[in-house]
Formats: structure tokens, sequence, C-alpha cells
């Protein structure tokens, strides 16, 4: 079959063919026929299917008859994170090459003026997060009557982030008479109640679960102490372990504050890593992921909300740091490798209390995955803390944790930044800081490999007159290699401030007792 067989535009067609691609994916095939001729859609299917392109394709050969009109959009698209929705943005652009079509994201994170304006000269293609499209709608910016095709993306998804009421409210300020595509990878309860009373005799089109999906990703689970420094070092080998092979990878983390620590931990033992949660700054997000993509940075550390759903082609390794608490989060994680037919591998680094969570994970996968280097009964937590916790070892937890993993599941009224990059990186407040440090290692990975190359040289400068002119005292700890210490234990290390600015904080100048 072919994309011609399918009843698409001329237009969408040569747009799909500069695309190059050739032969529709089951999703597409299953779906675009129906969706062309107006019938709604039930496509359970995850990402990495085809399945953008099952609507974008019919989508644009229907707004080829018609017009927008101020503040009326004529087709909404609702996605459950803002990635999502720039990516499906980014595919209306793409087949959508040869139409004069106005597309207006709204999403949070950005300024509402901007999308204001868009809105006013007339959407054909709206795509929205439910909470922003609902926060325009209360402003009294936009009118939803007029919306022609409405699409549900990630349904489930959506589910697990807390939208289904916002979700129920869009659908009922739109006609009845629209055409609704609703998607979705899972079907639990709850979304077979959603489309039986908000779908109207769907075409159901269903592609092959992901956990199958996934033969062509190795997968292992590798056994580790449970304290978060026995963790980070059990990473830490692997990444060193997979080195050769080892292209990008995506660590996934179950909470911000671990992406929060984990990447300052992986930055000061000089891995190039981004971070991307829920909470982020819209523009440190999409930076950190056009350097992910572009391969600027080799190390993603996400949260689930963040990465779920993103197409980025050609990850080669997925290092779960944590167990994922919901077991489908494991299929969804592991499918950002192994993409598009290529290999992948996945490392889930499983402490004693995780067996529930790998139980959960096995069954719903079907199969046992394999230890990597002997399971959880040979665990023998590492030798004392090689790098300090940031609380410090039995200290509360931070009040508002909760709070925290509450707001990673939502998209509404995220709070404002005015950190200043840099300075705040080494404070104690990591999560709150964050944004700020991802902007200031986004802004500042290029020189901050050239300032260590000079910090480098002009160390090993230093080292070689004080050794011509004084007989060299053994430092402690002297017989590991500089690289995998940490900062605060090297002596004079400039090294480990890289990337944080200037403000270094004074217990990181403290000099080693010998
Ligand atoms: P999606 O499931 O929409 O996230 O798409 C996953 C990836 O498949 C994206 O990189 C698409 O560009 C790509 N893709 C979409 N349709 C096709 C097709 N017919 N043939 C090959 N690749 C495709």
């Amino acid at each position: 079959m072919t994309f011609a067989d399918l009843g698409l535009s001329p237009k969408v067609l040569s747009a799909v063919t500069d695309a190059g691609y050739t032969e529709p994916t089951p999703i597409q095939a299953g779906a675009i026929p129906h969706a062309l001729l107006g019938k709604d859609i039930l496509g359970i299917a995850q990402t990495g299917t085809g399945k953008t392109a099952s609507f974008v394709l019919p989508m644009l050969t229907r707004l080829e008859k018609g017009r927008a009109r101020a503040r009326m959009p004529r087709t909404l698209i609702l996605e459950p994170t803002r990635e999502l929705a720039a990516q499906v943005e980014e595919n209306f652009i793409r087949y959508g090459k040869n139409h004069k079509l106005n597309i207006a994201l709204l999403i949070g994170g950005v300024s509402f003026d901007e999308q204001d304006k868009k809105l006013e000269r007339g959407a054909d293609v709206l795509i929205a997060t439910p909470g922003r499209l609902l926060d325009h709608r209360e402003r009294g910016k936009l009118l939803l009557n007029g919306v022609e095709i409405l699409v549900i993306d990630e349904a489930d998804r959506m589910l697990d982030m807390g939208f289904i009421p916002d979700i129920e409210r869009i659908c009922e300020m739109i006609p009845f008479t629209r055409q609704t595509l609703f998607f979705s990878a899972t079907m639990p309860p709850e979304i077979t109640k959603l489309t039986e009373k908000f779908l109207h005799a769907p075409v159901r089109v269903e592609v092959s679960k992901a956990a199958s999906a996934a033969t062509n990703i190795i997968q292992r689970l590798v056994k580790s102490g449970s304290k978060p420094w026995d963790k980070r070092e059990t990473l830490r080998n692997l990444i060193k372990a997979e080195d050769a092979e080892l292209k990008n990878a995506i660590i996934f983390c179950n909470r911000k504050v671990e992406v929060s620590e984990l990447f300052r931990s992986l930055l000061k033992y000089d891995f190039d890593a981004g971070a991307l949660h829920g909470d982020m700054d819209q523009r440190a997000r999409m930076q950190m992921l056009a350097n992910f993509r572009d391969g600027k940075l080799r190390y993603l550390v996400a949260s689930d909300v963040a990465a779920r759903g993103l197409d980025i082609p050609d990850v080669s390794h997925v290092f779960n740091y944590d167990v994922p608490i919901h077991a489908e989060d494991y299929v969804h994680r592991i499918g950002r490798t192994g993409r598009a037919g290529r290999s992948g591998k996945s490392f889930t680094i499983a402490t004693k209390s995780d067996t529930k969570y790998i139980d959960a994970i096995e069954r719903l996968i079907g199969t046992k995955i394999e230890w990597h280097d002997g399971d959880l009964s040979t665990v023998v937590a590492s030798e004392g803390e090689d790098e300090a916790p940031r609380r410090g070892r039995g200290a509360p937890r931070r009040a508002g944790r909760k709070d925290d993993d509450r707001k990673d599941r939502g998209e509404r009224k995220p709070r404002e930044r005015h950190a200043k990059p840099g300075a705040e990186a080494v404070s104690e407040t990591a999560l709150e800081e964050l944004p700020a440090v991802a902007d200031a290692v986004v802004n500042d990975i290029d020189q901050r490999r050239t300032r260590k190359e000079a910090i480098r040289s002009e160390n090993t400068e230093r080292q070689a007159s004080s050794e011509r002119s004084a007989p060299r005292t053994p430092e402690r700890g002297d017989t590991k290699p500089q690289r995998d210490r940490p900062a605060r234990h090297r002596q004079e290390d400039n090294d480990a401030t890289v990337g944080f600015g200037d403000d270094m904080p004074a217990f990181m100048r403290i000099v080693a007792k010998v």
C-alpha cells in the first residue's frame, strides 16, 4: 500500500514524499481513510508508530476547504505535555508546507500575548495542553464552537496527569457535530468510559502494543545499594562500561527532585548532561531537547512527564535510575530507544525495595528481565559515601515533596523564574533552581569545554611548578583517578565548578587536610 491509496490530497502527498516516507505505517493505513470520511477514530497506539501523521495528514486534507475566523479555531488537538504539543506543531509545519494554514500553539510557560495574537488572526489548527486552553477560554479570548475536528492524543497519559475532568469540560464546549479522533496507548476503564461518552460509532484501529514492540531492545536489571550515592555510582559505572556503544542516553527518574539531584551530580562528574522535567521553564525545556537531539548533550535526565511520547530518534540507551512505580511507564521509557527498527539497550537500576515494582513490570511485559551482573541477593552496598547527599544523611525530606510530585503532573500555573543562572547552582534548594541551572548549562556547553581545557592546563602547570619547588605530600585518596572523585574532595579542583559560574561557595574551596 502507498500513501496515494489512502485518499490524501495532492498537496499532502507531495509533502509526505518530501519527508521521505513511502509506505504508511499500520496506524496510518488503518486510520487515514476513515478519518478522511469524517468518521470518529479510536486509535490504540503509542508514539513511535507513526500515529501523529495518522491524524495530521487527513486533517490537512480536510482543512483545504474553508477558512478560519478570529478566535474560532477550526480544529483542536489536545496534548498532555508541552513537548508533545510542540512536536505536533512540527508535524503540521512539515506536512503542511504546501498549505497556508495558521497554526496556534497554546502551552504553558510562554506569554499569553503572543498566543492571543495567533488566536485573533484565526487559527486553522489549534494545538494545546488542557490547562492553558481553559485559561484562554476563561479569559474570553477563545471560542470553541467553530471546532470541526477534535483530536485527543495520549489519553491514558491525560488520565495519569489528572486531566480527564478538563478533557470532559472541553469536549462539552465543542459542537456535537464535530469529528473526534482519539488516541491512547492503553485502554483503562476510565478511558473506555470517556470514549463511550464522547465518540460516535468510532472506527477502532489498534496497532501492536509497546511491550511486544520492544523485542529489539536489550533489557537488563542492575542491582544497587539503595542510598542515592550507591545508585549514582552504579549509574556512572554502567555508563562507563557501556561507553563504546553509548551514543546518547535518556536517564529516567521517578521524581523531579531526583532529576535535579542526579543532573547536578552528573555535571560534577563531567558528564555532558541536561535535564528535563515538568516544572522547568519552557525555553529551557525546548533548548535542552534541541541540544540532546543535536548531540550536544549526551545524557538527558528526565521525569516521565517531560519525556513521555517524545520523538527523539536514535537514542542508544535508556537508564532507569529509579524503577518506575507504574509498570506501564517502564514500557514507555524503554520505548525511547530502539525506535524505527533500530536496536537499543535499557538498564534499570534496582534496589531491594523495588522487588514488587519489578514483578509488576515483568507481569506486564510477560517476560523476566535478565540481571546484568547478579541479582539483588548479591548486592553489596558501597563502602561509605563517595558523594554527600545534598540534604545530608538522615536529614528530613524537604517539606513540599508531595507537592512537587503533584506539580510535576500538571501544566497549569508554572512558576515564574527569576533566579540568576550559575550563582545558585550549588545551593541547597536544588529543585527550585533547576531551570536556572539548566539555562546556565544550555547556554554554556561550549564555553564550559573551553574553560575546562584552560583550567586543566593551568592546574597541570601549577602542579608542575609546585612539584619543582617542594617535595609532594601525598593527597588523601590519591590512588583514585582524578575524574572519579567528587569535586568537594579534590584539592584546588577548579574543574568541578565549571558551569556553575564564579560564585563558588566556601565549602568547595576548602583544601582537604592531609
Ligand atoms: P509518531 O508515532 O507520530 O511519534 O512517529 C514516530 C516517527 O515515525 C516519527 O519520527 C515520524 O517522522 C516517523 N514516521 C511517521 N510516519 C512514517 C512512515 N510512514 N514511514 C516511516 N516513518 C514514519
